[in-house]
Formats: C-alpha cells, sequence, structure tokens
C-alpha cells in the first residue's frame, strides 16, 4: 500500500505533538508519593498565656515534638497508623507534664485510676481499658485488650488481672504517677468543694478540673485510619467514674475516612458521641472534616453546657484541631511534610 505524501510543514507539526505528548506523558509515570499525617493533643484546658512560664512552655512543647517524632518515624518506615497512635500516645503518656500515665491528675481519695482506648478505622477493631491504676502506659493494655482478647474494654480489677497475663506490659506503683502539681490540684478542687458542694464547684464559672488528657490520630501509607486516647480522667472524679476517654464512640473513633480523639468534660462527649458523630458527619453528609469538627466541638458541645477539644484527621490527611476552651495542646505533621505544635488559639 502507498502511504500518502505529506507536505514538510505537516510534518514537522506532526513531529513537535509527538515530542510534546511524550514529555507530558512518560512511560512509566512514577506513583503518587501515599500520604501521611499525624495529629497529637495533650489536652484541652483554660490555660492562660501568661500561667505558663518559658521553661514550662519550652518543656510542652518538646514532648509534643517528641510525640510527632516517634509517630512520624513510624509512619516514614511504611508502617502502621496503628504502631504510629501507640508510638506517640506512649511518649505523652511518659511526658510528666500531661494528664495521661506519669503526671496523670488525682481522684478524690488522692489515687490514679487511668483510662485509655484505641481504635483501628479499616478493620473496625478497638480496645479500651478503665479505672486501671498500676499500668505504665495504659494505651498499651488498650492494645493489648483488642488484640489478645475477644473484648472491647476491661475495667478495674479485671483489666489489671488481664495485664498479669500480659509480660510486655511494664506495672508500676500507683505513686508512680503522682506530680506536686496535681497534687496542689487537688488540694485546690477539694477546697471549692468544700465551700461549694460538689454539683456546684464542677459547673461553677471556675476553670474545669481537667487539663491534658493526650491523643493521637494518624494515616499510613496504605490510607488507614487509627485513633487513640488516654487520660487520667478529671482532678477529685470520685472512685470508679470514668470518662469518655475509654469510651469508643465518645472519647475515641476511626473508620475508612476518619479518625477523632476527643479531649474535654467527659461527661458531655460521652452524651453526644462527640468521637463518631464527628466522622458520621463525614461519612453520611458528606461534610467536610473541618466543617464537621467545628460543628460539634464548638456548637454542640457548648449547647449542650460542656467544653473542650478534639483532633481530627481524615483519609485525604485533611487535619482539623478545634477547641472552644482556650487552649489545646497539640501538634501535627501534614502529608506535605510541614509541621507544628501550638497551645493558645491563632499560634
Ligand atoms: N475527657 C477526659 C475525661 O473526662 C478529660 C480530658 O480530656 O482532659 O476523663
Amino acid at each position: 500500500m502507498r502511504l500518502p505524501t505529506l507536505p514538510p510543514v505537516l510534518l514537522l507539526a506532526l513531529a513537535a505533538m509527538t515530542a510534546n505528548a511524550s514529555a507530558a506523558e512518560p512511560a512509566n509515570p512514577a506513583p503518587a508519593k501515599p500520604k501521611t499525617a499525624l495529629v497529637i493533643h495533650g489536652g484541652a484546658g483554660f490555660v492562660p498565656k501568661d500561667a505558663i512560664g518559658e521553661a514550662d512552655r519550652r518543656a510542652y512543647h518538646a514532648a509534643l515534638e517528641r510525640a510527632l517524632d516517634a509517630g512520624h518515624a513510624v509512619l516514614q518506615r511504611g508502617g502502621s497508623a496503628l504502631d504510629a497512635v501507640t508510638a506517640a500516645v506512649v511518649v505523652l503518656e511518659d511526658a510528666p507534664q500531661f494528664n495521661a500515665g506519669k503526671g496523670a491528675v488525682f481522684n478524690a481519695q488522692g489515687r490514679h485510676e487511668l483510662d485509655a482506648s484505641i481504635m483501628e478505622g479499616h478493620t473496625r477493631r478497638a480496645g479500651a481499658v478503665a479505672g486501671v491504676t498500676t499500668i505504665k502506659n495504659p494505651i498499651r493494655l488498650a492494645r493489648a485488650v483488642m488484640e489478645h482478647s475477644p473484648h472491647v474494654m476491661l475495667a478495674g480489677a479485671g483489666a489489671e488481672a488481664f495485664a498479669d497475663t500480659r509480660p510486655e506490659i511494664e506495672r508500676v506503683p500507683n505513686a508512680y504517677f503522682d506530680t506536686d502539681k496535681r497534687r496542689q490540684q487537688l488540694e485546690k478542687a477539694q477546697r471549692e468543694e468544700a465551700a461549694k458542694g460538689e454539683r456546684e464547684a464542677r459547673a461553677g464559672g471556675d476553670a474545669p478540673a481537667y487539663f491534658g488528657t493526650v491523643g493521637a490520630v494518624a494515616l499510613d501509607v496504605h490510607g488507614h485510619i487509627a485513633a487513640a486516647t488516654s487520660t487520667g480522667g478529671m482532678t477529685n472524679k470520685r472512685w470508679g467514674r470514668v470518662g469518655d476517654s475509654p469510651v469508643i464512640g465518645a472519647g475515641t473513633w476511626a473508620d475508612e475516612r476518619c479518625g477523632v480523639s476527643g479531649t474535654g468534660w467527659g461527661e458531655f462527649y460521652i452524651r453526644n458521641a462527640v468521637a463518631h458523630d464527628i466522622c458520621a458527619r463525614v461519612a453520611y453528609r458528606g461534610d467536610s472534616l473541618q466543617a464537621a469538627a467545628e460543628e460539634v466541638v464548638n456548637r454542640i458541645v457548648p449547647a449542650a453546657g460542656g467544653d473542650g477539644g478534639a483532633i481530627a484527621l481524615d483519609r485525604d490527611g485533611n487535619i482539623a484541631m478545634p477547641f472552644n476552651s482556650g487552649s489545646m495542646f497539640r501538634g501535627w505533621i501534614k502529608p506535605d511534610g510541614s509541621r507544628g505544635t501550638a497551645i493558645h488559639e491563632g499560634e
């Protein structure tokens, strides 16, 4: 067959088009780098800016940075979101600045009862412990409940007995969690309670008795999300009181699209299923993560009479960190690698 002869001008134009096309579409395009993201909190609370001295401020930021580094290292080497949130929360539990693990608040009896939970989104596996007293890192025990028991939550003596069967779970005497700062907070709360009565002291205009619950939410290279939360609860809480932090759907939630860790006045977080509500708005209404988190934290919780904050992350790596409590210790590493830590608004 004879090919038609093309005029030279047309031949030149065809050659240029072919060259352009191959420049725009290489034969083997490099796959887009998978996104990872990490967001952490060290608790919401009413901590006025001038109430934190320079040395304390540096210590808070340094602890948040260490937690970010620990979680990020896991994500960078292709590890799971579950391992990343565990690593970040363990660092925050060990830092005495925060109300979780070492540095946990005292209950009304002058002891520490710790709550924690963890959830993996794509499998909907979850584990939690409530009211544990000798577990150095309650988040590790929550994860052990998830991975090595048929249950989601174990409480009190039963959780301690389960820990006896797990040699990897480090035990400490209850006094390990003591710090002077938390003892002073207990004494102050008990003075106020003696003056006003329990209900009024809690509901009164004074700063609420929580500061420093910790949490983390991560997105890994596989597109999976996990969330974790750990706390000593609220200062001067009654013996046996369990807050939102170990309650899946209240203080912690993760699904295929979204993960949340909350911090605040736990009773209101339980009554409003805060962590789940944020992700449900994303799943069912198609709300943006930011809109969903803002609506729940800044409208629904305060309208009910509560306060606090939350960190949230979605499968695109978007991050939201709303709070209505004046301050929230927080840190983040976005998919583009940008990172930061902050305490007050506008930082
Ligand atoms: N939500 C926790 C609780 O009520 C306290 C906190 O977030 O600081 O136990």
